[in-house]
């Protein structure tokens, strides 16, 4: 195989065991399964989940949902942001449930369903006034199970915008007690809540994504310690295609962008940009090489790279390196990779492409 990723379900069931540890009984814990799972595979990764007792899941598409109804997760699915007119059907067929962004959408609903309120970040959500959202719950001709909002800033403790997106949530919920409103579910927060112990926000659900997979961002800021602790799940492999010796001077890959300032032993690895490594990369990545950390040398093309292993002489052709994960104390991390690429983890575990083949381990 050119490049693959070893994906532990082993560590996912455990992320999902060290949230649910955390946030105690009386929290249901949704994972969130979008975009193929960051690209660990929804299929596997929510039968895993299921099998490790999770009675919710979570994607943004109705289709998202509809291949996991068809590859048999009974538990229940939360679709949150899809449109809800034209596809109605597919939400009473494949028994998933919409979150209404909008109040217009609650004329049309069939089926129990989660609001959204913005209460600040200005994505989706309603902004309407507690008494108008609780007269259309009241008119809709499907009964309300969630209320929901969605944090903009929440790893950022030097902001107060968390602060005022609770209280707005909070203002919306006790207008909809007073008119009798009652949702069964009350949820606004995904990973770093969750980890930094936002407890004001947890409500009795939480969607924790990136957790799920082993990562927590950073935070900003007085931010207490993280108070969970998971492991990342993915381990990203490349095979070395070839390896060779160039002269002092000799300029490497698209550009020339690296000159050899010595005589130099370069392994051309089986990965590039279109397999999701990011092509700011190139002369500035690194990757482990037998348990050494080694330079990325050169751009990063379509579908190779290059890289120094000068220092590590005795790798050979066939023989895999690893671009994310670990060799015995050496590791690199979706965190780190993104630093080197200028972006963030969640885009670089998402930017795995899907050639890149999945091979499922303990
Ligand atoms: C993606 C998403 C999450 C999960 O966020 P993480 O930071 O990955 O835990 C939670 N809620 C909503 C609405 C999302 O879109």
């Amino acid at each position: 195989m050119r490049s693959w990723v070893e994906v532990s379900l082993g560590r996912i069931r455990a992320n999902f065991r060290a949230v649910k540890s955390l946030v105690g009984d009386s929290v249901e814990v949704m994972p969130v399964v979008k975009a193929d799972a960051y690209r660990h595979g929804a299929v596997a990764v929510s039968h895993a989940l299921e099998a490790e007792g999770a009675r919710w899941l979570a994607v943004s598409s109705r289709e998202e949902g509809v291949v996991l109804r068809q590859n048999g997760c009974l538990s229940r699915i939360l679709v949150m942001a899809d449109f809800l007119a034209e596809e109605h059907d597919g939400f009473q067929t494949h028994h998933l449930t919409p979150v209404i962004h909008s109040l217009e959408d609650l004329a049309a609903v069939r089926v129990p369903y989660h609001l959204k309120i913005d209460t600040g970040m200005n994505r989706l959500g309603t902004r309407a006034e507690p008494d108008e959202i609780a007269r259309m719950i009241a008119s809709a001709p499907a009964p309300i199970e969630g209320l929901m909002t969605h944090f903009a800033s929440s790893g950022n403790y030097e902001s107060a915008q968390t602060e005022q997106q609770m209280e707005r949530f909070e203002a919306v919920l006790a207008g909809l007690r007073r008119a009798g409103i009652e949702p069964r579910y009350v949820h606004s927060s995904g990973t770093i809540p969750i980890a930094y112990g936002r407890r004001r926000a947890w409500g009795n659900l939480v969607r924790p994504g990136h957790a799920i997979y082993g990562y927590v961002s950073p935070a900003r800021g007085n931010a207490p310690k993280p108070a969970l602790h998971v492991t990342p799940a993915l381990t990203w492999k490349a095979s070395v295609l070839e390896v060779k010796d160039v002269e002092a001077g000799a300029l490497i890959g698209y550009g020339g962008i690296h000159r050899a300032a010595r005589p130099m032993r370069i392994a051309v690895l089986a990965a590039g940009y279109a397999d999701g490594i990011p092509h700011r990369l190139g002369n500035r990545g690194q990757v482990i090489v037998k348990g050494t950390l080694v330079p990325i040398a050169g751009s990063v093309s379509m579908d190779l790279m290059t890289i120094d292993v000068t220092d590590c002489p005795d790798i050979q052709a066939g023989e895999a390196v690893t671009l994310l994960g670990s060799e015995g104390s050496v590791s690199i991390n979706a965190h780190q990779m993104a630093r080197w690429a200028g972006t963030i983890s969640y885009a670089v575990l998402c930017g795995i492409h899907a050639r890149v083949k999945r091979v499922y381990v303990d």
